[in-house]
């Protein structure tokens, strides 16, 4: 009986910006949170999303019907020449099935149901997932009933990427395997591979026959130019590979909530009627999965953000959003970095853990997080004692850093990585 049902526990993250909201303390600091917040730590409505609503909400042909089952066709077709480029030679082919769907993680799980159904492995192939990852990677792939397993990805020393890791478990890995990749801004790290490090990666993904998925959560909210946040995936597609993406539309238009996002399934390059066709079937099986689990997407966002991609002024004031965001970021990462290693240079009575007097980490990183290095304890006391909040495996959302809190976060840093 459903009275055995154990307790499950509160998701982490959940539950960590319950005790922040529930924290009385004036100066507390929410570093947990997962989405952008302006330098008054309040959520930022893009100017160019408001624009978009007006239209939206003058427009007298609008009304609350069903979209169809793979989503608003001005907004799949946008948003595959976001991603893959408007003059993507797969798009031009006809090889490249979207789907709208619940936002990142409901394109990640279309992709991850789709390749659990239709593999054509039985037992289909394990999906390597970066160590560490976005923890609902883990959840997501092994409810479909997929294996998982983990490819080294951050080095605790450099705090940058351990490429050798990566490779050496990528090629001994069974062939045919699943590799999920994080198109830009690795989540919880930070740290992307060169274009030189990606090319490598490409070189054993092909040579081991793999498989891989991309997950693209913050194309232009990393670094403010759509074209650089996609080039891994436009080079592995350039490459002739067959691969999938899963695109979010929550961090870069600050849509959150209306859960605006497409799945993209790129096939391989063959004879071109062959790619057509392979190409039409699985768009054939993905809508029966979508109608099985959705019916069909969403339409507020999908809406806002198809104004906007389907008008090029509209789209040139949203690039100006992106580097609104992205600029304020940088600038704090830059901040928090300079302020921590001026406090090391004048006060070098105090011994550091060596590894903690070095912050080049904070700004050689990008994206939303910062993998610090913090430890667990030093976790513990940045919330006991200052009230910062942060994942217990010292990623900080430097979202969450404004010009107010700043001299504050870097004040209490400082002091935990002493004790
Ligand atoms: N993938 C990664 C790596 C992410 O960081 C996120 C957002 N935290 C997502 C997917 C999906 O987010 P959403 O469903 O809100 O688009």
């Amino acid at each position: 009986s459903a009275a055995n049902v154990p307790q499950a526990p509160e998701d982490p993250l959940f539950g960590l910006m319950r005790a922040y909201r529930q924290d009385p303390f004036a100066k507390k600091v929410d570093l947990g949170i997962g989405a952008y917040r302006d330098d008054h730590a309040k959520p930022w409505i893009l100017p160019v999303v408001r624009k978009a609503d007006e239209i939206l909400r003058s427009d007298p042909e609008l009304n609350h019907e069903y979209l169809p089952i793979a989503g608003l066709p001005q907004y799949t077709g946008a948003a595959q020449k976001l991603i893959l480029g408007a003059d993507s030679p797969a798009i031009h082919d006809g090889r490249v099935a979207t789907f709208q769907t619940i936002s990142g993680t409901g394109a990640v799980h279309l992709g991850a149901l789709f390749l659990a159904k239709f593999h054509p492995l039985r037992p289909a192939p394990t999906v390597y997932l970066s160590d560490p990852t976005w923890a609902n990677h883990n959840q997501i792939f092994t409810n479909v009933g997929l294996q998982i397993a983990k490819y080294p990805y951050f080095s605790a020393q450099t705090k940058g990427l351990d490429i050798d890791g990566l490779l050496s478990t990528l090629l001994a890995a069974p062939a045919g395997s699943i590799i999920v990749l994080h198109a830009c801004a690795h989540n919880p790290t930070g740290v992307d591979p060169t274009h030189d490090q990606w090319k490598q990666i490409a070189t054993v993904i092909r040579e081991r026959g793999h498989f891989p998925f991309f997950d693209c959560a913050y194309q232009g909210f990393a670094s403010g130019d759509l074209a650089r946040d996609a080039w891994a995936i436009r080079y592995f597609v350039s490459q002739g590979f067959e691969t999938c993406v899963a695109q979010s539309f929550a961090k870069n238009f600050g849509l959150y909530g209306e859960r605006a996002g497409a799945f993209h399934w790129i096939s391989a390059p063959d004879a071109a009627a062959t790619s057509q066709v392979t190409t039409g079937n699985i768009a054939s099986q993905l809508a029966i999965l979508q109608r099985s689990e959705i019916s069909n997407p969403p339409a507020y966002g999908s809406r806002i953000a198809s104004i906007v991609l389907n008008d090029p002024q509209l789209f040139a004031e949203w690039e100006e959003d992106l580097r609104t965001m992205s600029g304020r970021i940088a600038e704090m990462r830059l901040g928090l970095r300079q302020r921590l290693e001026a406090r090391i240079l004048a006060d070098s009575s105090n011994i550091i853990n060596g590894s903690q007097a070095n912050w080049a980490h904070i700004t050689s990183q990008i994206g939303m997080f910062s993998f610090t290095g913090l430890s667990e304890s030093q976790v513990k006391v940045l919330r006991e004692k200052w009230h910062i909040y942060m994942t217990k495996n010292g990623r900080i959302s430097m979202a969450g850093i404004n010009s107010h809190n700043i001299d504050y976060v870097a004040e209490a840093i400082d002091s935990v990585i002493r004790e």
